[in-house]
This record gives C-alpha cells, structure tokens and sequence, in this order.
C-alpha cells in the first residue's frame, strides 16, 4: 500500500514512521510512505505558500495553487507507476513535473486518469476509527492532505479532498500527526506489516469489544499472579474467560461500544432465527 501525503513538514512524517512496525514495513516494501513538500509547489519568488484570510482575523490560510500542484504531482506519479505496471512509488522529477504542468488549470485536464482517495486532515471530519481504518487498508494509494495555521483555502479543498477526518475533537496545530495517526492505524491492517497477521483480527474494536487482559512473565509479580486459566492449556476455557473479561470490560469502560455490540449481536441472532 502507498501512502502520499502532502503537508510543509515532511521531515516529521518520514522521521516518525521509520521507526518500529511502519519502518520494517517500509523496508520490507509492504507499504510506502511518499512525503511531499508543498512548498516546491509555489511559484511565488520567496517561496511562500500562505497569505492572509479573505475578511480579515487571526492567522494565515495556506493558498490552493502549490497545494492543487503537489496533488497533481502525486496523481501523474501514482497514474505513470500504474501504466508502467509498478507496485511501489516512482517519483518523477518535481522540476520537471512543475514545468510539464504549467498549463494546466483545473482538476478534469488531469487526463483519462483514476482518481485516488484524498483524506484532508481536519478537526470539522468524520472521527476516525477501527472500521474507517479497515476500509481504508483496501486502497492502494492514498494521499493525506495535512494543514497548517487556519488551515487551507477552501476552493481546492472542494476540489480534490474526497475525505475529511478527524482524529478527535480537539485542535491541533498540523495535520501530520493526525495522518501518522491514521497511517499507523491502517499499516498494521495491511497483509505483511504485522509480523503474524492474525493478532489484528481479534485485538480491541474487532466486533465492538475491547480486548482482555494480557500477561506475560514474571507469573507473580510483586503478589499478583497471572490468572491460572491462562496456564491450563485448555483452549477452549481460555477463550471463554478471554471473551468473559472482554464483555467486562467493554460494559466498564466504554459502554457507548457495548451498546453497538448488543444491537449488532440482537440483529444476528435475528437473522439467524429467520
Ligand atoms: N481553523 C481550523 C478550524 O477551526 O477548523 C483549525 C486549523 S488547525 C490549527 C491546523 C491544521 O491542523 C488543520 O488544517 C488540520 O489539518 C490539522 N488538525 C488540527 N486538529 C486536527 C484534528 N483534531 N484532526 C485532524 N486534523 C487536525
């Protein structure tokens, strides 16, 4: 999977997903992580890519043009790597890019091309979760859009954004560390980022419930013993108390997701009857 993101801190996306999980996963190439600059896009002389809002107040907004030619850059690049018959991301120049489409004026002389999805990073989203993530890891390419100041001029937003997210209701001052938010989340869901596949299917959101408690060694620690079902060896009471601690805890902490797993689970059983 290629992740494109679009943002004026690069530096922070690349240095914060080397690391760990979402570094080996790079490595390995099952994912890609192209960070594109915004400002390479100005053609302003001193290389500004914002200005003061229309209607006066706090702030700068950041202009639609280099913002309109980073996107087309990302789409030409992810169109010719897909002509070519290439999985991973093949950068063409940005020099080179700029000038072929200095002609260009608006979205639909973009060409005969495929569309990917555009998530704009915005506290005025949808708030992102597990199923969204679910959803997401089935894209091929994506491009997050990140902000910054009083964020982006509308009019390329309605023009290229497909999706607003946002990681929560509160703001910050950029939008990179929602879309490393976001990336990370989808990573682990992509086939080879997870050293075993399996442990993203039954963790916490799998079916609304939150996951049960886990242990490892020491077996007591400071007077706690781990709970002797998990040193039974039967299967089949393990996965019973698993699933016991999980409802417990849903109900507990997060009964909003207790009330989605009950309806959910009254709908099967109702179609089950049927
Ligand atoms: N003036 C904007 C508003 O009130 O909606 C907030 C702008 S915020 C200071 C700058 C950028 O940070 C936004 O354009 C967005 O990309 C990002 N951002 C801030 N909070 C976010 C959140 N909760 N989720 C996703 N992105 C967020």
């Amino acid at each position: 999977m290629n992740f494109h993101i679009l943002t004026l801190f690069p530096e922070m996306i690349v240095d914060g997903l080397s690391t760990s999980i979402t570094g080996r996963a790079m490595e390995k190439g099952a994912i890609t992580v192209n960070a594109v600059n915004i400002r390479d896009f100005t053609t302003e002389k001193h290389g500004h890519v914002d200005d003061y809002p229309y209607g006066g107040g706090a702030g700068m907004v950041m202009q639609p043009d280099p913002v309109y030619r980073a996107y087309e850059y990302v789409v030409e690049s992810i169109n010719s790597r897909q002509r070519d018959g290439i999985t991973s991301v093949e950068s063409t120049g940005i020099d080179e890019y700029i000038t072929s489409c200095d002609s260009i004026t608006n979205n639909s002389e973009i060409g005969n091309t495929k569309k990917p999805r555009v998530v704009y990073m915005t506290p005025q989203g949808k708030v992102f979760n597990q199923n969204i993530a679910r959803e997401l890891s089935k894209e091929e390419d994506l491009i997050f859009l990140c902000g910054h100041y009083e964020g982006i001029d509308e009019r390329v937003l309605e023009m290229i954004v497909t999706d607003n997210m946002s990681i929560g209701d509160y703001v910050l001052t950029g939008g990179e560390l929602p879309a490393m938010v976001m990336i990370d989340a989808i990573s682990r869901l992509v086939p080879g980022v997870l050293g075993n596949d399996i442990s993203s299917e039954f963790e916490s959101f799998s079916e609304n419930l939150l996951e049960y408690p886990q242990y490892t060694r020491p077996y007591e620690y400071m007077g706690r013993k781990v709970p002797d079902v998990l040193l039974s060896g039967h299967h089949k009471n393990i996965d019973k108390w698993r699933h016991e601690q999980s409802v417990e805890r849903t109900k507990e902490r997060r009964p909003d997701l207790w009330e989605k797993y009950v309806k959910d689970n009254s709908k099967l059983s109702g179609n089950l009857k049927k």
